[in-house]
């Protein structure tokens, strides 16, 4: 079950559906359907958004995170870190972009994938209608259960467009949120490291 901030989808796409509410949307804002430069809109946004989007819904964390290689369980708290993920994704709110930066660490118990795996798990998740403090919460709840990690923690940094060009315009404002699982969760110290060494890598 998706956590509260996520929008399960409970029926397959139906692009001929999505187009049909683009045609009806242009219609109520009173514009001219036939005009050449709105007459192939509907499908082309229907396509956009069933193919780009939101094509997060049609995987799963297993699928994306791939083979796992085996290691050593470290000695120490030792964090596989990557920084700096570029993702967008839809606010379900207003059906307006977010887009920014993720940071995502992980304290391995064995099992380690693949560095651009974790950003391919970004997207999984960003490309569905889900709220930022969510999405952050969504990858690394993915990462402890998949890997069984000791530990993530994901920050994100990102434009809510909902608060930038509409709305309050706050153009400079940016939206920060976080999560931390397992030992992040429990250990301040840990939690410093991983924002400490997000640091670094600017
Ligand atoms: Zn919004």
């Amino acid at each position: 079950m998706p956590a509260p901030g996520e929008t399960p989808r409970i029926r397959p796409v139906d692009r001929e559906k999505m187009a049909e509410g683009i045609r009806l949307f242009l219609e109520g804002c009173g514009v001219d359907l036939a005009d050449p430069n709105v007459r192939e809109t509907p499908g082309r946004v229907a396509l956009a958004w069933a193919d780009e989007f939101l094509d997060g819904y049609e995987k799963n964390a297993r699928e994306v995170l791939g083979d796992f290689y085996e290691e050593r369980k470290p000695a120490a708290d030792e964090m596989v870190l990557v920084t700096h993920i570029d993702f967008q994704s839809m606010c379900p709110h207003h059906l307006l972009p977010y887009r920014g930066v993720a940071h995502v660490a992980y304290l391995p118990a064995g099992r380690i994938v693949g560095f651009s795996r974790l950003a391919r798990l970004v997207d999984l998740f960003a490309h569905r209608l889900i709220l930022q403090e969510t999405l952050a919460r969504e990858v690394a709840e993915a990462i402890r259960s998949e890997l069984g990690s000791a530990g993530a923690a994901v920050l994100l940094e990102a434009e809510q467009t909902c608060m930038t060009v509409r709305g309050e315009r706050r153009s400079q404002a940016r939206a920060i949120t976080e999560a931390f699982s397992g030992d992040f969760a429990e250990r301040a110290d840990l939690r410093e490291r991983f924002v400490r060494r997000i640091g670094v890598a600017r």
